[in-house]
């Protein structure tokens, strides 16, 4: 089969093709498992986390991709309640142990044999992949082949960071980025929490104006004060100034959600300039997001289909995958990004 693949590691700014297009085997299904024929795959921030080392896969080389919509050509002797022509979609979670305390309540993406898809598993930037039965997820007729993809990480990962919040209705919510994951999570606050006002920091005014469009009642830089405190913010940046700056736009005992899987470590020394009484006394709160859970994207993909959401999408055959790797890096960004194969 055709596929993109990473075979080292490198740094966007020295190599503009990262990945390589490959013929490599088509793969075979265990008995836990289906054979997905992709449809469409979106392109992920964490991608370029993992191409520039900051979240290695294991083993190269290794085809990356984790919101993949495919149909099932296949399925392993041992999977149940899935026929082959199904649609169905695979999220960052490829597999977990199963049998620690996180698996066990529903946490597994907190398990410590947490496994990626794209990352220590074939992802979705090719013809053909395998996923256990258990983390491929049915995809709402609402959506297409090229919507359901950013759904499943931006989306995802977006309601949980969302989750993790504990907004309430009528409290205010900061997003400082504006890319894929902030603006679906602009699309549920607004259904979900309709008496809630949401404030973005973004750095570009292509962002600020987005956000603008689509229902946020403030937008500035991401050094601008907005006119109210917040109670919430969600950070999706990949680097440490915004998080220094949004701390001091928290109200007391107000709580920053990081959902990023890495941070970039260019501008680290940005965090000495955390002054404690004004960004950090006051019971205000820093808190990560780590993977996604399967009753995330479930819950997610169910909640999308009744909102409706519909993301803005950009599209690029799978051969031009670098270019949309690329963009992202260089933060051209309007909506989400897929890879039609
Ligand atoms: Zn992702
Ligand atoms: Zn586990």
């Amino acid at each position: 089969m055709k596929a993109m693949i990473l075979e080292r590691l490198s740094s966007l700014e020295k190599e503009r093709e990262p990945l390589v297009l490959a013929s490599i085997p088509d793969p075979v299904p265990g008995d836990d498992e289906v054979l997905l024929r992709i449809r469409t795959c979106g392109v992920c921030h964490t991608e370029l986390d993992e191409i520039e080392g900051r979240t290695p896969p294991p083993h190269l080389p290794v085809v990356l991709g984790h919101q993949v919509v495919g149909i099932v050509e296949a399925t392993g002797r041992h999977v149940e309640g899935i026929q082959q022509g199904d649609r169905l979609g695979v999220a960052w979670i490829f597999s977990s142990c199963g049998r620690c305390k996180y698996c066990l309540e529903g946490n597994e993406n907190l398990c410590n044999e947490f496994k990626a898809t794209g990352r220590d598993a074939n992802g979705g930037y090719a013809e053909f992949m395998t996923v256990p039965a258990a983390s491929a997820f049915p995809i709402p007729d609402i959506f297409s082949d090229a919507e359901a993809a950013p759904l499943l990480c931006a989306g995802a990962i977006g309601y949980r960071s969302l989750k993790l919040t504990g907004l309430q209705n009528g409290q205010n919510l900061g997003l400082t980025g504006f890319g894929a994951s902030a603006h679906l999570v602009l699309k549920i606050t607004r259904y979900r929490f309709p008496a809630s006002k949401i404030f973005v920091f973004a750095r570009s005014p292509k962002e600020r104006e987005f956000a603008m469009e689509i229902g946020a009642v403030w937008a500035g830089d991401t050094a601008d004060s907005p006119p109210e405190l917040l109670d919430c913010i969600i950070d999706t940046t990949p680097v440490w100034k915004p998080v220094v700056e949004a701390m001091k736009h928290l109200k007391p005992g107000g709580r920053l959600v990081i959902n990023a899987i890495r941070k970039e470590d260019h501008d680290k020394e940005t965090l000495l300039e955390l002054d404690y009484p004004e960004h950090l006394w006051m019971e205000k709160e820093i808190k990560s997001v780590a993977n996604v859970a399967r009753s995330d994207v479930h819950e997610f993909l169910r909640l999308a289909a009744q909102i409706p959401i519909q993301p803005d999408i950009q599209e690029y055959s799978l051969e031009d995958a670098n270019i949309a790797l690329l963009e992202l890096k260089n933060r051209k960004i309007r909506g989400a990004k897929v890879l039609l194969i």
